[in-house]
């Protein structure tokens, strides 16, 4: 694994380019920010005139203009805008309007590697993934620090892609932290797979399925909701800065017993043998199709699950202990009001 830092990065590269950060949300607001921070210059975010993000970029000094506008004279057009609409967004506002030459970037290989997006030949095409939240991009980088980044390039007609990608990836931070080279292929695939299996789809059942057993047993929820949701938190920090031998040392013999004989009889060779068929999914481009599809039709399921999840005890418990905690709010990463 072949991995850069800042000494491998000529920063002053991107430093003296045209940068399109086409959307402002929980990766925009970070790289352009992070880029503007780093010094570079000529910095334009490209949002729909109606869009929230508008108030929040100019409230942080930043040019806003319109996608099309925007990609015209970039030299770099990096695409943060959600996956699900950028194949649309490149065929109509951004490959018509590139310059030759030009290159353009994505921060997950989602529409490249599944063939949803065909880029211009002429343009090199590259990706800078932050290993994290854009939230967390942004705060690591003004605490002087960066979250890890993947890099891979998957059209090279100037022959210079990586070295620029290097340099955006320093200038947001990555640097700091270690830069990793991957493929599309590799970022995209591994990325679906850790959200939908263990980051977001399993944590979020898991944390469920504990509550709810509690709770139906007959427990307070306030009591389900510390002990299945609010402390995974505690034990992955414990896990984030040491390994599970970190965790296990800072809890009690009786936890650490505890998980050695329970833990395997919840994620067991069942859920496996499912999180296997879960990338076989993947791999296949059917879960990428099937997302697609759904946005044909205005995310009809999508929207009710969301709204399912929004209306569980879990949610409404949860507010109720958080503004005991008011330090929570404080030290938060997501102001919706700013980024
Ligand atoms: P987001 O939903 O937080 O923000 C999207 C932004 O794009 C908003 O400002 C929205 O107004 C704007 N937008 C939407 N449609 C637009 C259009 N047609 N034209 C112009 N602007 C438009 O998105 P996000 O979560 O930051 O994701 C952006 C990209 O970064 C995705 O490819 C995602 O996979 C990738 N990524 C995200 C994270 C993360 O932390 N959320 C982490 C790694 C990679
Ligand atoms: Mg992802
Ligand atoms: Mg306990």
């Amino acid at each position: 694994m072949r991995v850069y830092y800042d000494r491998d990065a000529d920063v002053n590269l991107i430093k003296g380019k045209r940068v399109a950060i086409i959307g402002y949300g929980s990766q925009g607001h970070a790289h352009a920010n992070n880029l503007k921070d780093s010094g570079v210059k000529d910095i334009g975010v490209g949002l729909r005139p109606n869009s929230g993000g508008v108030a929040k970029a100019e409230a942080a000094g930043l040019k806003v203009m319109d996608p099309a506008e925007c990609a015209k004279s970039a030299d770099v057009v990096m695409v943060l805008t959600p996956d699900e609409g950028q194949g649309d967004l490149y065929r109509e506002k951004l490959g018509p309007n590139m310059k030759k030459g030009a290159a353009l970037a994505f921060a997950h290989g989602l529409n490249v590697h599944f063939n949803l997006i065909d880029p211009r030949p002429d343009i090199d095409v590259f990706m800078i993934a932050p290993k994290g939240p854009g939230h967390t991009v942004r705060s690591e980088y003004q605490r002087g620090g960066g979250v890890p980044c993947l890099v891979a390039v998957a059209q090279n007609p100037s022959g210079n892609a990586m070295e620029v990608a290097l340099s955006y990836a320093s200038a947001i931070g990555g640097g700091r932290a270690g830069i990793i080279e991957t493929t599309f292929k590799e970022e995209c695939e591994t990325d679906l797979f850790g959200e939908q299996t263990v980051l977001c789809g399993g944590l979020v059942e898991l944390m469920k399925a504990g509550y709810e057993t509690l709770v139906e047993a007959g427990y307070a929820p306030e009591m389900a909701y510390f002990e299945c949701v609010h402390e995974v938190k505690l034990i992955v920090d414990l896990v984030y800065e040491g390994g599970i031998a970190n965790m296990n040392y800072s809890v009690s013999n009786t936890a650490e017993y505890g998980e050695y004989m329970s833990g395997p009889r919840i994620v067991n060779d069942a859920t496996k043998a499912e999180m296997k068929r879960v990338l076989a999914d993947i791999q296949s481009g059917k879960f990428a199709r099937d997302w697609m599809l759904e946005n044909r039709v205005n995310q009809t399921s999508f929207k009710a699950m969301r709204r399912r999840l929004a209306e569980h005890p879990i949610e409404q418990v949860g507010e109720k202990l958080r503004a005991m905690m008011p330090w929570i709010a404080k030290n938060a990463l997501v102001d919706r009001s700013r980024n």
